[in-house]
């Protein structure tokens, strides 16, 4: 007889059926409690429902499937009899919960029913076993109002209401409170709740046509299945798309027995992290509620107490807190977070789960857990002789619990983003900052921020799509917020602690928020608030620093952050530990610094063409405008001798900054009407006009002439220097004066000349020929020795299949990725926008897993550029390899950078830091993989150094072909990287 396929997992009293690795089958919640239970920490017992189960019951359209239901009783039953209680039972019943928990973190995404199990008659009977009637009537309407608003999608706001009533009309007379003094949920008696509770089954009754469920198992089964419901609502939904989250089957559900925070003053709830979430420090970190249940905490209704609070109020519940705090930070070698309830002195732990950080404390936690120990060997021995803490977990928190290649492993890319993120401007005077001081809350998340005030998700989202940058604000944020919060450069919220729905969201962004101002008063209707003195509307401009907690009236300047010592070592570490070079793409003096201050070891990339368009000295597209519209070569080189200078000058600028580092300075690469202005642009026509003092008919002509129908595959890259030679001589001219010049003041110089989009060996043979014709002669002039390298961009694919020829001529290759992208695919760089987001998005096409202009196309565009690296290696054993495109700082492409044996990677100075860390990760992951051997089918070549005289020949036969004549065209706009 087949047996039936096993929906449930057990948990409790140190045994699991289950195990942390299997998140997959268990969500992250459920594996947590069967490795907790193992691990021997007080885990109240349970048991899971697999996401097999929820993947089934969707696709069923909302039936459970074969034999869930008999499993469940039976687990049901199994926990009857460990507690020695009967579920729902009139006199000392037990009480479970329902929890929903996916393998990825949603927080605050799905739901949660506490209290299952209680009725007209149980809720008497737990009264009576709690002698705490106040208690009982607490949880009872609880569970009314999650089950009604969670399982029959009753509005929360009909119970919110009949409870803020029965705290205005019933409440506040009895303790003679005068108005405008606020009425806690605590203050609320048991007759009073009793009254509620009446109250709360009347709004289940209107709203369901039913009475609320009275039967134990009926109310499990209804949360069970609201769980699973909660995998498919909008929100959640919503949430995964924005965080990317695929491939997951639905919603495990965890069943628990219930344990209670709010039996009195000597129980509570709470949620903490075994370091400091905002800063990595190595303390306890965590909000607690005495009197209280979970969700008071996570929604941040009420601004909870420090850790530190119940150190002193409650010693001994710290000291096993501490104790669990070691003990799950020794286990899982990472910082955790984890949500506990005291039950009249009796701790459970409800869950952990790797705890979310600020990209600072990423690097603080990494460097620390690699190099020292979480606690003192005085404060480890001591929780061992109270027998808290069992002897070796106490031996190895006094130690590193990770390798430095964990600890480099650790860090994301994102980490190092965000480390970059924004701060108040320094150089804003402090007397002009405590003038415009609105308030202060609780700092959440590091970072500062400004934008124009909204007070719903929905108003950020619509002035966000008006270009607004949105600080959205609130009294308490919710899961239905998530996309308003997405949006907004920064969040501000009345209520709630550090773990508080706002603040957990905003942390997994890396976004600016602070939580918990209390002096902030909102007027949702009048669409207004107060902070301080100070009356704020919708759409005024204020200022926070995630950093402080502080909150500013208008615009503050915000400037970059400087980096923590932890930053700097583990960069170090990644440094040694990879092999692959990583330079910066950078055009200016300015620039190069900044590669430099980031880590890069060299330029892979100067774009020439930038230079020309410094605002500061029009003179430079002067020069170049002059050069274009001259239609004799005379004219021309007069023109360029203009340029000359200025490109010496750049180029003996980043020179310097570089000093002893290679420079890859490639020549002129775009189509030359992007020098003029648009044909239908009268204005800047006429400008251009008087600025060369010729007549604006003679520019027009030569736009016409200029113009093509696809100019991305027009005159552009190397053809301009096939067709107009002076243009590359100038060049280089340039490159070496300038080479030569810093040589002069001491300066060391690693030059490397690279053509662009070259798609033959014969092209660039006479390419290379003019380079260094140009190079020796100047070298000759000056009586300089300079060592020079020239190579090629590889951003066509036949410059790709022919690379074995083309290493015959070129020292080295650069896979212009962009382009080669574009060709390999005739994928529009300026245009697939308009598409391609449906290409990627696995909710719609899914074609693409990943952008194939952010990450490299491995299967296609990838191929061609394994080729090219074995064929131009076969060919020229030294050759060397890099990478130029925009993938050049992707961590997936460098990872495949590394399998292929470039030499260095080139980005964008900011990505410099990420492209460093990726490298060192890729090599880390290679030594557990074996990496692929790239072979070659191609044989040797011999290397080619072209001759003035062949160089010569080829230029006359080129000069003939050169293309004068221009038809009418269109003209696209080229972006630039
Ligand atoms: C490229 O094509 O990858 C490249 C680096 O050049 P650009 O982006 O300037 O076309
Ligand atoms: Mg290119």
């Amino acid at each position: 007889m087949a047996t039936a396929r096993r929906w449930v997992y057990h948990f409790g009293g140190g045994k699991a059926d289950g195990k942390g690795s299997e998140k997959a089958l268990l969500g992250g919640k459920g594996a947590g409690l069967a490795e907790m239970t193992r691990i021997g920490l007080p885990v109240p017992h349970g048991f899971t429902i697999t996401t097999d189960a929820c993947a089934q019951y969707n696709q069923r359209s909302g039936k459970w499937p074969t034999g869930l239901e008999k499993q469940v009783r039976e687990m049901v039953g199994k926990l009857e009899h460990a507690s020695k209680k009967s579920f729902g039972g009139p006199n000392d019943p037990l009480l479970v919960s329902v929890r929903s928990g996916a393998a990825r973190s949603m927080p605050g995404m799905m739901e949660t029913i506490l209290n299952l199990g209680l009725n007209d008659k149980s809720v008497e009977g737990l009264a009576e076993v709690s002698s705490n009637r106040r208690f009982a009537l607490d949880a009872y309407r609880r569970l009314i109002m999650m089950y009604g608003s969670i399982g029959q999608g009753i509005d929360r706001e009909h119970f919110d209401s009949a409870f803020d009533e029965v705290k205005q009309t019933r409440t506040r007379p009895r303790l003679g409170r005068v108005n405008g003094k606020r009425i806690l949920d605590t203050d609320v008696n048991a007759e009073e709740l009793d009254y509620l509770v009446g109250e709360f089954k009347r709004i289940y009754r209107v709203h369901c046509g039913e009475e609320f469920p009275q039967n134990p198992f009926d109310q499990l089964k209804g949360a069970i299945s609201a769980v699973f419901d909660s995998w498919m609502a909008e929100k959640a939904a919503t949430y995964r798309r924005i965080e990317r989250i695929t491939g997951l089957k639905g919603t495990a559900v965890n069943v628990c027995w219930m344990v209670f925070g709010n039996m009195g003053d000597d129980s509570g709830t709470g949620v903490c992290f075994t370091r400091d979430p905002s800063t990595g420090e190595p303390v306890y970190y965590g909000d607690v509620l005495i009197n209280a249940q979970g969700e008071d905490v996570v929604a941040g209704i009420r601004t909870p107490m420090k850790l530190d609070e119940l150190k002193t109020r409650m010693p001994e519940v710290y000291d096993q807190l501490e104790a669990v705090r070691v003990i799950l930070e020794v286990h899982y070698k990472d910082m955790q977070d984890l949500e506990f309830t005291l039950e009249r002195g009796k701790l459970y732990i409800l869950q952990c789960r790797v705890g979310k950080r600020s990209p600072a404390a990423a690097f603080k936690i990494a460097v620390d857990q690699a190099t020292k120990g979480l606690i003192s060997s005085a404060a480890a021995r001591q929780l061992v002789k109270k027998k808290y803490l069992p002897k070796k977990y106490a031996t190895a928190a006094t130690k590193a619990i990770i390798t430095k290649d964990q600890a480099i492993q650790r860090i994301r890319d994102v980490d190092i983003e965000r480390l970059f993120y924004p701060i108040i401007d320094r150089h804003v005077p402090l007397m002009e900052l405590e003038s415009r001081m609105l308030g202060e809350g609780i700092s959440a998340v590091p970072g500062a921020a400004c934008g124009v005030v909204a007070f719903s998700a929905e108003m950020a989202e619509a002035r966000a799509d008006e270009g607004a940058k949105v600080i959205l604000v609130r009294k308490e944020t919710s899961p239905e917020d998530v996309g308003g919060m997405h949006i907004a450069v920064g969040i501000l919220t009345a209520t709630g602690g550090k773990t508080s729905h706002a603040a957990v969201v905003a942390r997994g962004w890396g976004k600016c928020c602070i939580v918990g101002c209390d002096a902030l008063d909102i007027d949702y209707n009048a669409k207004r608030m107060t902070l301080g003195e100070k009356l704020i509307r919708e759409g005024d401009s204020i200022t926070l620093d995630g950093g402080t907690g502080e909150i500013f009236e208008g615009e503050i300047p915000l400037d970059r952050p400087t980096t923590s010592p932890e930053y700097k070592t583990l960069l170090n570490w990644c440094d040694k530990r990879r092999r692959l070079g990583v330079r910066a793409n950078a055009d200016t003096p300015a620039d190069a610094k900044k590669a430099l201050e980031m880590g890069a070891e060299g330029i892979g990339l100067c774009r020439t063409e930038h230079m020309f368009f410094d605002s500061s000295q029009p003179e430079r597209i002067r020069a170049m405008r002059e050069m274009i519209i001259a239609q004799l070569e005379d004219k021309r080189r007069r023109a360029l001798d203009k340029l000359l200078p200025y490109q010496r000058d750049d180029f003996e600028g980043i020179f310097e900054v570089m000093d002893g580092r290679p420079v890859t300075i490639r020549l002129l690469d775009p189509p030359l009407h992007e020098f003029l202005p648009k044909r239908n642009n009268k204005e800047a026509l006429q400008e251009v006009a008087e600025d060369l003092n010729i007549t604006v008919e003679q520019i027009v002509r030569r736009i016409e002439q200029l113009e093509e129908n696809n100019p991305m595959l027009g005159h552009r890259g190397c053809r301009i220097a096939i067709t107009y030679p002076e243009i590359l001589e100038m060049q280089v001219r340039a490159i070496i004066e300038a080479a030569i010049n810093c040589k002069e003041r001491g300066i060391k110089v690693l030059p490397e000349i690279m053509i662009p989009l070259s798609i033959s060996w014969t092209e660039l043979m006479i390419l290379v020929g003019r380079v260094r014709t140009v190079a020796d002669a100047v070298l000759k002039e000056r009586n300089s020795k300079v060592k020079y390298l020239v190579g090629t961009m590889i951003e066509t694919p036949r410059a790709a299949l022919v690379a074995g020829r083309m290493a015959e001529v070129a020292e080295f290759f650069s896979f212009g990725t962009n382009d080669l992208t574009q060709l390999t695919m005739a994928l529009s760089r300026d245009d697939a926008g308009r598409f391609l987001p449906d290409y990627v998005d696995p909710h719609r096409a899914n074609i693409f897993p990943v952008h194939p202009f952010q990450s490299i196309d491995v299967k296609g565009v990838g191929k061609l550029v394994r080729m090219a690296c074995v064929d131009g290696r076969a060919t020229r054993k030294n050759l060397k390899l890099g990478i130029c495109g925009e993938h050049g700082g992707d961590p997936a492409s460098i990872v495949f950078c590394e399998e292929l044996g470039l030499n260095y990677v080139s980005c964008s100075p900011y990505r410099v830091p990420i492209a460093r860390l990726a490298a060192a990760q890729a090599v880390i992951s290679a030594t557990r993989v074996a990496p692929r051997v790239l072979k070659s089918n191609s044989k040797p070549r011999s290397v080619v150094r072209p001759t003035k005289a062949r160089a010569k020949a080829a230029k006359k036969t080129t000069r003939k072909t050169a293309v004068r004549k221009s038809s009418k065209r269109k003209k696209t706009k080229r972006a630039r990287a």
